[in-house]
């Protein structure tokens, strides 16, 4: 999978000084390595009885619609605050740049639902480990955590309690 980074843009200064932002549009463009992506996934959990795929707000979304449909599951949107229109939970959580609140509909899953959280990115891990706690919250279980992207030099894991996938990884922590 190392042959995506070609398809992964550095951008220096986005979306502030000091952050390198990982443009994946690249990779999304393309049709072949985009189909490959979602594949590799979906063969990660077609065994784990998987009821729900959880994507965050925005780029976790276009990894985990492909992924609940070839998983017959249901796909669930984690969003930022004040996006979702009926009583949601919350999580506060830092990231790389800022901080923020993830919201979940409070009935979105529930007991006896198997859920895989996927995002674009693991930088400082807070978005991640935010995700997980909404979905715990609600009583359903997280089977899975997927990304694209791990920036390992961030030491990102140490927020999130649980092993999570990777398909590309830049640096070491
Ligand atoms: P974090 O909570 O620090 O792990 O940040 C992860 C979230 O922020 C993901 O939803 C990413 O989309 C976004 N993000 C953080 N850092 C970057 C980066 N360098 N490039 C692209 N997206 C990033």
């Amino acid at each position: 999978m190392d042959d995506l980074k070609a398809l992964i843009r550095d951008v220096p200064g986005f979306p502030e000084p000091g952050i390198i932002f990982k443009d994946v549009t690249p990779l999304l463009e393309d049709g072949e390595a985009f189909g490959r992506v979602i594949d590799t996934i979906v063969q990660s959990f077609t065994d784990a009885g998987v009821t729900h795929v959880a994507g965050i707000e925005s780029r976790g979304f276009i990894f985990a619609a492909p992924v609940a449909k070839a998983l017959g599951a249901g796909l669930v949107l984690i969003r930022k605050a004040g996006k979702l229109p009926r009583p949601t939970v919350a999580e506060p959580y830092a990231l790389e740049y800022g901080t923020g609140t993830l919201e979940v509909h409070e009935d979105a899953v529930g007991a006896g639902d198997r859920v895989v959280v996927i995002d674009d990115v693991l930088a400082t891990g807070g978005t991640l480990g935010a995700a997980i706690r909404l979905i715990q919250h609600l009583g359903a279980e997280v089977v899975g955590v997927q990304v694209l992207i791990e920036l390992a030099f961030l030491d990102g894991r140490r927020h999130v309690d649980m092993p999570i996938e990777t398909l590309v990884a830049y640096g070491a922590p």
